[in-house]
């Protein structure tokens, strides 16, 4: 299944990997010198993108299982802990640049292991110059291709964030043709200074500028006033936001006309009180989401669970919509849809918003999102004769509704194997959880929260 029109999909075929890139896909290549892969059984389709993760925050971990993103003052169990005061506001105050460190690699390796190739970290931990090269580090060792977004820090005195991504640019991003790639976090509800002065380096440097966009965190009157051109930033087809709950119809209307992107994180979106994803705003806009998972705080980090969450949430709101054009009386109980109703998702469309539509919205469609000759080798061989999966009916529908992580067999990124058959390579997991169990007992304690299996659930 390569994702790419042109290529078309193969019930049977082959795809030639050179080095890093594809050469070739299609039934019966002859390279008779090749290394083969025997991937009978298996779909073998481009790797997952997920344009929006927070790695840093792994050691918490299922810790907000109920959390919602602000605190409501309900009393209730999902009130505490919440997002904005005891992750950003607490846990991530106490971050050392070996937490950084432990947490986003770990955290990366699951996503390879999940058969994501690619993802946007979105970085908010950069307390000091040291914090940032941490965080750096270990999306390099992890082996995947990651963006890595240059977001803020809290308020201490060493951080340098916006003016350090100068350096960064020069000491880790120098050259175009590497797996971890620079991009720039321009929020809005840092201040206008500051985001005035990053959006503007992301344009020197020209790399992307990725912001969340949340009504429910009172971001709508400041995305209101940019999209209607009286702020001091303009919106353009470089500007990545994230989730756009809540924002008005004229914001829409204009980030589109201006040729941005939007990441939807609907499990998160749904469960922490963001607002409804708005994937019926973005069809009737004509425009198409990529996927994010957002917080491993409250919800795994898997691209099945975000394809079937998007696919779950659409077509309940649309099916609601076409019964309600009826009255549940024969013979109207069951009615044709009216025109203009909106289209149902279907599995071919979540699989494009997790990967051809990923790789746009992060810059790297050039290289990956699609099995193409020309483009990177990232490719995932996912298991067809699996329990959960056989026998194998439909390719798409197998993807999107049957399968899960355990189906991951086989993941590579620019030509290397990076997980073989089921197990990760070049990584002692031992070890590796480990150091972040014990970054996690540091960091619970000095957040203050017990360890307690049971009591924040
Ligand atoms: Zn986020």
């Amino acid at each position: 299944m390569s994702m790419d029109p042109t290529v078309g999909n193969f019930e049977n075929a082959d795809v030639l990997i050179e080095g890093k890139r594809i050469v070739a896909v299609g039934p019966g290549i002859d390279a008779s010198d090749a290394e083969v892969i025997d991937a009978r059984g298996r779909i073998v389709m481009p790797g997952f993108v997920d344009t929006h993760h927070h790695l840093f925050e792994t050691a918490e971990r299922a810790l907000l299982a109920n959390g919602l993103l602000l605190d409501d003052g309900s009393g209730s169990p999902s009130s505490f802990p919440a997002y904005a005061q005891h992750i950003l506001g607490g846990f991530a105050k106490a971050y050392r640049p070996q937490d950084v460190y432990i947490n986003a690699l770990f955290g990366r390796i699951a996503q390879l292991d999940a058969g994501v190739t690619t993802v946007l970290d979105v970085s908010q931990i950069h307390h000091s110059p040291e914090h940032t090269d941490a965080a750096i580090q270990a999306l390099v060792d992890a082996g995947g291709r990651s963006a890595f977004g240059f977001f803020e820090g809290d308020d201490r005195a060493s951080v340098r964030y916006p003016e350090d991504a100068y350096r960064l640019k020069n000491q880790w991003f120098s050259s175009d043709d590497q797996l971890v790639s620079l991009v720039m976090g321009g929020e809005l509800y840092i201040g206008e200074e500051s985001y005035v002065r990053s959006w503007e380096i992301a344009r020197e440097l020209g790399v992307k500028i990725a912001a969340h966009a949340v009504g429910s965190w009172g971001m709508r009157p400041l995305y209101d006033e940019i999209a209607q051109g009286s702020g001091k930033v303009r919106v353009g087809p470089d500007n990545l936001f994230i989730h756009m709950t809540g924002m008005s119809d004229d914001t829409w209307r204009r980030f589109r006309d201006a040729g941005a992107q939007v990441s939807i994180s609907f499990p998160i979106e749904m469960v922490m009180r963001h607002g409804t994803p708005p994937i019926l705003k973005m069809q009737e806009l004509g425009m198409e989401p990529s996927l994010s998972s957002d917080v491993e705080t409250t919800m795994t980090a898997d691209p099945f669970t975000l394809m079937r969450s998007a696919m779950s949430m659409q077509r309940m709101a649309v099916n609601q919509m076409v019964l309600d054009q009826g009255d549940y009386v024969p013979p109207t109980n069951y009615p044709t849809p009216a025109e203009g109703t909106p289209e149902l998702l279907t599995v071919r469309d979540v699989l494009r918003y997790a990967t051809v539509n990923g790789a746009q919205h992060l810059g790297l469609d050039g290289r990956t999102g699609t099995l193409t000759p020309g483009k990177d080798a990232d490719i995932v061989l996912l298991d067809a004769t699996a329990l959960n999966v056989a026998p194998l009916n439909s390719v798409p529908g197998a993807v999107v509704t049957l399968m899960d992580r355990s189906n991951v067999e086989t993941v590579i990124v620019a030509g290397e194997i990076r997980k073989w058959q089921g197990r990760m390579l070049d990584a002692n997991l031992t070890t590796l959880r480990q150091e972040l169990e014990t970054s996690r007992d540091f960091l619970f304690e000095a957040a203050g929260f017990d360890q307690d299996l049971f009591k924040y659930s």
